[in-house]
């Protein structure tokens, strides 16, 4: 049994809106992969529940005239896995989602949830920053669009506010054109555990050379982390054994890992160092390019 003081079922993106504006303490319930655990851990502040799970305009995955990717908040990772227009167009954000947890889970839990718990680890946010994915949110004074660059303010916490729903990601034609990719969930277990570090490269090829890297390791900080120095340490290199060395000892100055049970710093930092080579030149073929 779990203790829920209030709950109350949204018909309507505004209805959840005022629903969680009108009732203090209230957040929204999706999938319920993160809330359920909360509340079956006695944790009082999820016991005020309004839920969005049966809204149709959170779901859908399509695209715009201008070929820009829309998936709704409520897609669900298999959904993601799926979907030809995002397998076609951001494969590694099925691939990313495709290591997160188990069948019985990915039929259920949410990308939007994924993205609003504000988890370190979560396994769709590489994907999506390195594709800088724009988030369509629904407040009480209409919709705002914000990058998922930012969004996260530190661990297990995002810039919504309590009564503001996430209603979908945007992926711009401009930041998938071109672009090979790849993750790697580095994890104790093979599968149904949560990454010790994930690495999301993007590379897109100017000739023989890297034009432009994305990087984005998760739990290598506070918060998922773009590589500025390692991207920069990249930027115009020839696809060479050395450019993977100069992106391997640029990342240090990207990241702040930490030790933990699952972890020390300087094993975590060692992963970094070699993920970040690895993964880089994993995408760089991906788009065709050889080492
Ligand atoms: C056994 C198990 C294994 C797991 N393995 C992994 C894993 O390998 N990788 C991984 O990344 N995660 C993993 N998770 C965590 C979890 O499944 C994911 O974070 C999932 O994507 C959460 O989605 P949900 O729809 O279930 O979210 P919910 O539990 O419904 O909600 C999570 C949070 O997001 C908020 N929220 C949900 N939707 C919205 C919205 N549209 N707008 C605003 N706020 C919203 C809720 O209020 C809540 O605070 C695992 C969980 C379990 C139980």
């Amino acid at each position: 049994m779990f203790a829920i003081d209030y709950y109350q079922q949204a018909e309507s993106v505004a209805q959840a809106v005022a629903l969680l504006a009108a009732e203090p303490g209230a957040r929204l319930v999706a999938g319920g992969t993160d809330v359920l655990i909360r509340l079956r851990e006695g944790r009082g502040d999820y016991a005020r529940l309004v839920d969005i799970n049966g809204l149709e305009e959170l779901r859908g995955i399509g695209l715009a005239d201008d070929g820009t990717l829309r998936i709704g908040a409520l897609s669900t990772f298999r959904q993601v896995m799926a979907s030809d227009d995002v397998r076609r167009l951001v494969p590694v954000v099925a691939e990313a989602v495709g290591t997160a947890g188990g069948p019985q889970l990915r039929n259920v839990a949410t990308v939007g949830g994924n993205i609003c718990n504000g988890a370190v680890s979560a396994d769709s946010v590489g994907a999506l920053l390195v594709h800088d994915a724009q988030l369509e949110i629904q407040g009480p004074e209409g919709r705002r669009r914000t990058p998922l660059q930012g969004f996260h303010t530190g661990p297990g916490r995002v810039a919504l506010a309590r009564d503001e729903v996430l209603v979908a990601l945007h992926i711009r034609p401009r930041d998938y054109r071109g672009f090979g990719a790849a993750y790697y969930k580095y994890a104790m277990r093979e599968a149904m555990d949560i990454a010790t570090i994930g690495c999301t490269a993007a590379v897109r090829l100017e000739g023989e050379a890297i034009g432009e890297l994305r990087l984005v390791f998760t739990v290598a900080a506070p918060t998922p982390v773009r590589c500025a120095h390692a991207e920069a340490a990249a930027a115009g290199r020839p696809l060479t054994a050395e450019t993977l060395d100069a992106v391997a000892a640029a990342v240090a100055a990207d990241v702040q890992p930490r030790t933990s049970w699952r972890a020390r710093q300087d094993f975590r930092l060692h992963i970094i160092r070699t993920l970040a080579a690895r993964v880089t030149r994993r995408a760089a073929e991906r788009a065709g390019g050889k080492f």
